[in-house]
Order: C-alpha cells, then structure tokens, then sequence
C-alpha cells in the first residue's frame, strides 16, 4: 500500500526542478488526466518519458488505464523505473529504454502523446501514427515554447532556440494541413495540439 501519494508526487516535481528536467506544467498534466476520463481512453503510447511523472500522474488517474512509455536518455530511464516501482504501477507502466525513432512499437493505442525533442515532432507523427486506432488521438505538448512561438525571430535570443522554434511552427503547418484529422491547438500550460484522426 503506497503511503502518502501526494508527497511522492511533490518529491518527484522537485527531483524535475532541482535536476532541471522538464516535465509537465499542472495545467497541461490537469488538461491530459480530465480527457483521459472523458474519452474513455483505455492505452496511451507516451514518446519522452523523462523520469516518469506525466505516465505515473495519468495511471494515477484512471485505474483502469495502461501505458507503454518510451525515454531514450538512460538516467532518466533509470529513474523513471524507480519511480514507477514507488508507485507499484509496474503493471500498468511498460517502460522501453529506446531511441523512439528508431523503436519499433507493436499494437493500437487510443491516445498517442508526444513529449520528447521538440524539432523532431513530425517524425515522431509519421512514425506512430500507424499505431493509432480509428478515431483515436495524437496530443503533443509545447506547442508554445514558453511563449516563444508567439514572438517574432529578433525576440529570440539564440539560434539555436530560433531553429527550435521554426521546426514547431513546422509541426503546427504539418498537423493543419492533414485532412485526415481534425485538429485543435489549446492554449493550455505550455500550448497543446490535440489531432484526432477521422472515421473512414
Ligand atoms: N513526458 C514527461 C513528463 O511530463 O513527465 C516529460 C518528457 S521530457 C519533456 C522529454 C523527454 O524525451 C526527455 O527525457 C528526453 O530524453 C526524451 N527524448 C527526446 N528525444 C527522444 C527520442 N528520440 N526517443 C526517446 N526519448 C526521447
């Protein structure tokens, strides 16, 4: 029996800061739990696990919920491992220590969610999206980037931010120009595109 949730869900968020991993805001991790319930999403396909907290907060939320997860970076895999084993979900969290591109991902999932290297976003689409049931959702978060997507390229201090940022607005051209979704972009934490793929 778990002791006290909440506290672990406190040492986990402070473990993200004080390591400087990023991770879920309150508002979007609050926006994914309530529509994992909604839409009555059973599976959840998560690309950039980090330390665990996003897959470990949405198996908190829905008993009934299972979730393959993919991190590619081997501390945060590690840690995440331990964390999913505090929180017993290992039944629940399948954990693949995995390049994502390169992972080779078997079955259908209701939900995909994106949340690994920013610029390689419509890889990660084209890739996954074979493993998306009729009907089901690809959700991708930090379509924002701390606001900077919203500002003009001379407000952008470095290059390399400045690249970071065309690949997303790149990803956000892809997602309006596939017929085959229908796509919302929410101004929710750190800006959230949500494209659910259209019956055929
Ligand atoms: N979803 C996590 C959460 O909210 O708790 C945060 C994930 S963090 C924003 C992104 C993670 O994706 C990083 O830990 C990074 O190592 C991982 N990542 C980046 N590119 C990846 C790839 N190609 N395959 C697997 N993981 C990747």
């Amino acid at each position: 029996m778990i002791a006290n949730v909440e506290s672990m869900i406190r040492d986990m968020k402070k473990y993200a800061l004080d390591n400087k991993i990023p991770i879920m805001q309150d508002e979007g991790i609050d926006f994914l739990t309530t529509f994992l319930i909604q839409k009555q999403i059973s599976n959840v396909l998560e690309i950039g696990t980090a330390i665990g907290y996003s897959a470990i907060i949405m198996a908190l939320a829905n008993p009934n919920l299972k979730i393959t997860t993919i991190e590619k970076d081997e501390n945060r895999y590690l840690e995440a491992v331990k964390n999913i084993k505090k929180f017993e979900l290992e039944d629940r969290i399948t954990l693949i220590f995995h390049d994502a591109l390169e992972a080779n991902i078997e079955g259908e999932f209701d939900l995909i969610f994106i949340d690994a290297a920013k610029g390689q976003n419509i890889h990660f689409f084209e890739k996954y999206e074979k493993n998306l049931k009729e009907s089901g959702y690809i959700i991708t978060d930090n379509m924002s980037f701390h606001g900077l997507v919203e500002k003009t390229e001379n407000e952008i201090p470095s290059r390399s931010l400045r690249a970071l940022v065309r690949k997303i607005k790149e990803y956000r051209t892809f997602l309006e120009s596939k017929t085959d979704y229908e796509v919302e972009f929410l101004n929710i934490g750190d800006g959230i595109a949500v494209a659910r793929k259209i019956d055929k």
